[in-house]
């Protein structure tokens, strides 16, 4: 089997509701679509969700790495050794989300190519559907409190994501409104977002502790501030989980090592693909560390890909993010993932389980 053709498709999906980090805010969903084309007669689906924020990628660069500098070293590559694929991209450095989406069309190439699933390709399902939360921005308390009802009353969440990392004072009392108005149902978790300083955030969090439950505190500090993570590590009651400080296999060992944190966030866009990923989800493993699978608000062909590896790590026990397609207006695929109740069901099939709808690609396609 060899890869004939590579293209990237910039598409531009609104966004259903407003979505803000302490690191910047997300305008629209500006991602890119993947298609492999091979000589066994089948097309592989990927997508690179950019947060240029977080990774520094953006859909203008996305598109001309894949096809003016990744294509031509996969023309003629055998997608089935991964080895190969990832040997051949990584001649260029850098560019995680660029890789993550030829790395997710591979495996959706190679999975109908041989008639199974991603997950089996993966090692095998240990769950057909992941538990995921929904994610409350800095935003006003007010408005803070109103989405966090929605998205546990109406929506059928059972974990929310408060973003903090902005204003302590304004972080503590949203944080408090949105504990007293859901904590009773829905576990919480507080996102950083690299947001503060050690000392603050050990304050923070320490007071939020003695406030009420939370599940865990994500990336207090900035990502390579590795001693804050181990300082903020071991003063909270509360685990805490690394999601900025940890993008490679390598940035997972650092963290291993040094005791940075007590679970690993993986993103596959982070990682640069499923196969990188699984590196990092054997290392968390052998090291007896959870994990959480997040997302970069992926589509439905990311969060397909996403769904297959979360149902394939039996340590990933802590909520996922996993549900991109949740926040997103529109989706480009003539299915839509199942995203009910809490939970994001892997879909089933050969390969992803995904099919697009190409009159959607092109009405969301953007130059
Ligand atoms: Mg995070």
């Amino acid at each position: 089997m060899k890869i004939d053709t590579v293209r990237a498709i910039p598409v531009s999906v609104p966004f259903a509701v407003d979505f803000d980090v302490a690191s910047g805010g997300v305008p629209a969903a500006d991602h890119v679509l993947v298609e492999i084309e091979t000589d066994a007669g089948v097309t592989g689906l990927g997508e690179a969700s950019p947060m240029p924020f977080f990774t520094g990628e953006t859909q203008e660069t996305i598109v001309p790495v894949i096809e003016s500098h990744l294509a031509p070293k996969l023309l003629g590559v055998d997608p089935s050794n991964l080895h190969a694929v990832h040997e051949a991209m990584d001649e260029i450095a850098g560019n995680p989300l660029a890789k993550t989406a030829v790395d997710i069309a591979c495996h959706d190439a190679v999975g109908k190519a041989l008639g199974v699933s991603v997950s089996t390709l993966l090692g095998g399902a240990v769950r057909d559907r992941i538990t995921v939360g929904q994610s409350i921005g800095i935003k006003e308390t007010e408005r803070a409190v109103a989405d966090a009802e929605r998205y546990v009353d109406d929506d059928g969440f059972g974990s929310m994501k408060i973003k903090v990392g902005g204003d302590p004072e304004r972080d503590l009392e949203r944080v408090k409104a949105v504990m007293d108005a859901v904590g009773d149902r829905a576990s919480i978790r507080l996102d950083g977002n690299e947001g503060y300083t050690a000392d603050v955030a050990v304050k923070q969090f320490e007071a939020i502790e003695d406030y009420g439950d939370i599940l865990l505190v994500e990336q207090p500090v900035p990502r390579d501030d590795v001693p804050g993570m181990h300082e903020v590590t071991r003063a909270l009651s509360s685990p805490v989980l690394a999601d900025e400080s940890v993008f490679s296999p390598q940035d997972a060992l650092q963290v291993v090592r040094r005791r940075a944190a007590d679970i690993v966030n993986i993103k596959l866009m982070k990682a640069g693909g499923l196969f990188p990923a699984r590196r990092i989800a054997s290392l968390a493993r052998t090291a007896n560390m959870p994990l959480a699978i997040g997302s970069m608000v992926e589509m439905g062909v990311g969060t397909a890909a996403g769904a297959h590896f979360a149902a394939c790590q039996p340590h990933a026990t802590y909520p996922s993010d996993v549900k991109g397609p949740s926040l997103l207006d529109d989706t480009i695929l003539k299915e839509p993932i199942r995203i009910e109740d809490g939970y994001t069901y892997v879909p089933s099939g050969n390969g992803l389980g995904v099919e697009i709808d190409s009159k959607k690609v092109e009405r969301y396609q953007v130059d």
